[in-house]
């Protein structure tokens, strides 16, 4: 590769601008998600940030730049352990390390505590249902933590790749709700507010942050990843990226636009309640998570 564009010395990243070396990749990359954080308003003054934490490299990328940006806000990481033999403890040992060093309070919370079983219990007769199980699940389970310590947002570490890929998926799926998000709720008085810094980061630029600054240890991947439909769209974005670059930019500021010319209809609200079971904010009788249990369970 190329010098670094400003400094001269031997660069690690080739940006939209140049390339650029290690330390100024760094700046530029952090200088990116602190403009995401502003664009969205996502951090408030004096907030409590819950930050869904399980070690893998974007999070670790997330928890590591959040503390360099010295927001005034306050960070609590917290770990999801689902319970997947021969890969979440790996992780979560990456995860401990990595908050002690940056000295965050660091939760951890188990499906096991949450439902009383693990993942790979709850899915000894039907794997393929993996990652819709686990995200529904990790959702309440970050959800009831980020409760309990008082939390005004939860970060995740989704990178702008995750949300091309989610937005693609959700035609692929035929999901029209998810795609046009069509309907008003009182959901913003009931849920913790999200927040993804990284959202228009690339995960080749994450990563790169990541191997620049040290943040990285080999982990192993998550068995049901072959089951799930994220992997082909994953790999088909990427190949497009490659050829195209920006291309992942444009569906997500596509999709956006999208969204800011969707007509509201103002009198059609989705009056969300709370699940008898749980108490968790839902639109039916039960959550989405207590009826993935109650199926599982059956
Ligand atoms: Fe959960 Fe699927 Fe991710 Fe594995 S790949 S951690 S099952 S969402």
């Amino acid at each position: 590769m190329a010098d670094c564009y400003l400094c001269g010395k031997r660069a690690v990243f080739r940006t939209g601008a140049g390339p650029l070396c290690g330390e100024h990749f760094s700046a530029w990359y952090e200088a990116g998600v602190a403009d995401a954080i502003r664009r969205y308003d996502m951090v408030h003054s004096g907030d409590r940030i819950c930050v869904g934490f399980s070690g893998g490299k974007d999070s670790t990328v997330l928890l590591e730049v959040l503390c360099r940006l010295h927001l005034d806000a306050e960070i609590i990481a917290v770990t999801v352990d689902e319970g997947i033999g021969g890969y979440r403890d790996d992780t979560i040992l990456a995860a401990k390390d990595t908050a002690s060093r940056l000295g965050v309070e660091h939760r951890i919370v188990s499906f096991a505590d949450v439902c009383g079983k693990t993942l790979d219990e709850l899915l000894a007769d039907s794997p393929q249902a993996a990652c819709s199980v686990c995200g529904t699940l990790r959702r309440r389970a970050l959800n009831a933590a980020a409760r309990e310590v008082s939390a005004d947002s939860i970060a995740t570490g989704h990178c702008l790749d995750d949300e091309s890929q989610s937005v693609v998926m959700n035609y692929l799926r035929g999901d029209v709700t998810r795609a046009t998000a069509s309907f008003n709720s009182n959901s913003a008085d009931l849920f913790i507010r999200r927040i993804k810094p990284l959202c228009r980061s690339t995960e080749r630029a994450t990563v790169a942050y990541g191997l620049c600054n040290n943040l990285l240890v080999p982990l192993p991947e998550c068995p049901y990843t072959q089951y799930a439909l994220r992997k082909d769209v994953r790999a088909w974005l990427g190949k497009l990226e490659y050829e195209r670059p920006g291309t992942l930019l444009r569906i997500a500021d596509g999709q956006e636009e999208l969204l800011a010319r969707m007509p509201r209809c103002e009198g059609d609200v989705v009056e969300l309640g709370r699940c008898e079971r749980c108490g968790e904010p839902t639109a039916n009788r039960l959550c989405a998570a207590c009826q993935q249990l109650e199926r599982l369970m059956r």
